[in-house]
């Protein structure tokens, strides 16, 4: 670009910058929320299980305590989805962040299977942590003191070479964080060969555990659903079955909140994990679950439920790709990701612009991810990516939104083409 046509581009910038906040926006595309419509797909669940029913598939009476390893009938609809039989499957209580969170306790002051002590007596823990990844994985490990070390990740899931050099050189890495279907916040889903090379790896750590977040397993947005690779029987096949943990919910199925979370390892996992439940709780919420059973009713009924809110998100997708194209394409100041599923975008913006390109937002009222969120100790050394969050909105706000952001985005990039930033 010429030194003139650069300026006139930002002085084009500057002037719809101004114009944005004028409009006084009030918009947030900060946290992967369900919006309304989505939860209204799930409201006959308020009205269930209904007066008078309250026996599970096996007789036993729900309202009552008891049963740690959840009914059998909702385990049953979830096997497939998560990739776990159903003998080795938990349900459990409403958040698999809890549950992610509660592993992490147990093997701090536990031992877990094939750990010669409990983590809370080694000198030093750390986590593997694809970038960019979920920034509540990284709180889990800020909070209990597990050190972060950030691994890229490429299109196939985390750059693998340099997970097996960690997980091989150093016994204080214990674990790895995954979403691996439809990543947050890149969308990236692992390919086969990712998948077996995780099974696979040599560890120094003997006691080493794949947090399998699968959190969006059946959260697709494209008429290929994606599969993934079956984490758990791979371990089992490379002669390493305790070390898959596999976590899901159906709190971005149904209801998140009030939704049901889900558990699957190897026995000696589950013993492990059940033995310290057990002590934790006397059983879970089975009305919540026989209701969820109720209203799913099998893997058909998830898949069918799953295209209804494929519907109401699509539309949202679509409308961030076209406008971030229609405002940003070619520039050479962004790029973003179009996911098959999930609900995240990921925009990369130009190296250093993305807090400040957030902080301008802001100033125009439309309130984005920090950025920094996607990244441990929320420190993003690029400082480019932006995560955008668009299901909660209305499609108008969203358009609304991102339009916005495009402009901030060109003013950002402009002012640090011309030597501003
Ligand atoms: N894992 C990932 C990757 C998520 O994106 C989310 C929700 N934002 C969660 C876990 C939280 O799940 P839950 O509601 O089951 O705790």
């Amino acid at each position: 670009m010429t030194i003139e046509a650069s300026t006139g581009a930002l002085e084009r910038a500057r002037k719809a910058y101004g114009e944005l906040v004028a409009r006084g926006l009030s918009l947030d595309l900060t946290r992967g929320k369900p919006a309304p419509e989505q939860l209204g797909l799930s409201d006959a669940l308020l009205a269930l299980p209904g007066t008078g029913r309250y026996r599970a598939a096996d007789g036993s009476d729900v309202r009552n305590y008891g049963n740690l390893r959840g009914l059998r009938e909702l385990r049953e609809i979830f096997a497939g989805p998560l990739q776990v039989p159903a003998d080795q499957l938990l349900a459990a209580g409403n958040s698999s962040l809890e549950l992610m969170h509660d592993c992490l306790v147990h093997a701090l002051l536990g031992v877990v299977p094939g750990a010669e002590s409990r983590w809370a007596d080694q000198e030093r823990i750390a986590f593997l942590c694809p970038v960019p990844g979920y920034d509540r994985h990284f709180f889990l490990c800020e909070r209990f003191g597990i050190e972060m070390i950030p691994v890229p990740m490429t299109d196939d899931g985390p750059d693998m070479d340099e997970v097996e050099r960690l997980a091989a050189a150093d016994p204080a890495v214990k674990g790895i964080w995954c979403v691996p279907k439809y990543s947050n916040p890149s969308g990236v889903c692992f390919s086969d060969e990712t998948t077996a090379r995780l099974a696979a790896m040599p560890t120094a750590a003997p006691d080493f555990r794949i947090f399998w977040d699968n959190a969006y397993a059946v959260h697709h947005l494209t008429d290929e659903p994606v599969e993934i690779a079956d984490l758990l029987a791979a371990c089992a096949a490379a002669g390493n079955p305790d070390r898959a943990l596999v976590f899901g919910s159906t709190s971005k199925i149904t209801t998140a909140g009030s939704g049901v979370a889900f558990f699957g390892a190897s026995e000696a996992n589950l013993d492990w994990l059940l033995a310290k439940n057990a002590k934790r709780s006397i059983g879970p919420d089975k009305v919540n679950q026989l209701r969820h059973a109720m209203f799913l009713r099998d893997e058909e009924g998830v898949r069918a439920h799953m295209e209804r809110q494929r519907a109401l998100l699509q539309p949202k997708f679509d409308a961030v790709a076209r406008i971030l194209e229609a405002e940003l394409g070619g520039t050479g100041l962004a790029a973003w990701t179009s996911p098959k599923g999930g609900y995240f975008v990921t925009l990369d913006v130009p190296e250093g612009c993305a807090k400040e390109v957030v902080r301008r937002a802001a100033e125009a009222g439309i309130v984005l991810t920090p950025a920094g969120a996607t990244h441990p100790y929320g420190n993003d050394p690029r400082d480019a990516t932006i995560r955008l969050a668009p299901s909660y909105p209305s499609l108008e706000e969203l358009e609304q939104a991102v339009e916005g952001l495009a402009v901030c985005v060109r003013l950002v990039g402009e002012e640090r083409r011309n030597g501003e930033r």
